[in-house]
């Protein structure tokens, strides 16, 4: 039996619309059918901390036995709930037996599908500016476009002080179609909300094209479970 194991608390906010989509977007043999889903939601606090001090190998290790822990409950097949910690998902993979679904493939895919090849990179600032995500989507055939410096700092700060705190207010939304305006401007054909908890201000029902990363990972992932 598939087991999809979510790599969650980054933030609770978009775990839990991981565990809604995945539920919403499944189809199985009855009308009651749900896909079997474990999560383990670490905490974010320490997450954020070793972000800001650089320490990517201890963000690592977080991930990496939450990995395990999901591994040695059952759990099939693994998503890292986030784009940002893709930076390590090597590390991830390596501590696990059980594949990973790469939420830069999934989006890369779609951003295919639709006949693009740029798309507008928002998200937080180690993803903009580290290039581990781009460098990624662009061995798939997928250039981006990314914000400017200070559109970058103004999204990192949305992010952290106020969308993983639940905190939605319109100006935010209003930025955030600021940055996906001048990005289109700049030659993006989708704009992809590359942070998992950009869904909460902008839905994949814009009058322009849109990806929103954790629908299109969730995608992937009920994929994999067939
Ligand atoms: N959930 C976010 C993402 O998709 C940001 C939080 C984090 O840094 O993990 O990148």
């Amino acid at each position: 039996m598939a087991r999809i194991g979510l790599i969650g608390g980054l933030s609770w906010e978009s775990t839990a619309s991981y565990y809604r989509y995945l539920n919403e977007a499944f189809h199985g043999p009855s009308d009651w059918s749900q896909p079997e889903v474990i999560v383990d939601s670490i905490d974010f606090g320490e997450i954020v901390e070793m972000q800001r001090n650089d320490d990517w190998a201890a963000t690592g290790k977080v991930l990496a036995a939450s990995a395990r822990r999901l591994e040695l409950a059952g759990a099939t097949v693994l998503a890292i709930c986030a784009n940002t910690m893709h930076v390590n998902l090597a590390e991830v993979r390596d501590a696990v037996d059980v594949p990973i679904v790469d939420v830069r493939d999934a989006v890369a895919h779609e951003v295919l599908e639709k006949g693009a090849r740029t798309l507008a990179l928002l998200g937080t600032k180690y993803l903009i500016e580290k290039d581990f995500y781009s460098s990624r989507l662009e061995s798939l055939g997928v250039s981006v476009v990314r914000p400017n410096r200070d559109e970058t700092e103004r999204m990192q700060s949305i992010i952290f002080n106020e969308l993983v705190r639940g905190i939605i207010t319109t100006e935010a939304r209003d930025y955030l179609l600021t940055v996906a305006a001048s990005c289109r401007e700049r030659g993006a054909a989708v704009v992809g909300l590359c942070c998992t908890e950009f869904g909460l201000l902008m839905g994949e029902d814009e009058p322009f094209a849109v990806i929103d990363s954790t629908k299109a990972h969730v995608r992937a992932l009920l994929k994999t479970i067939g």
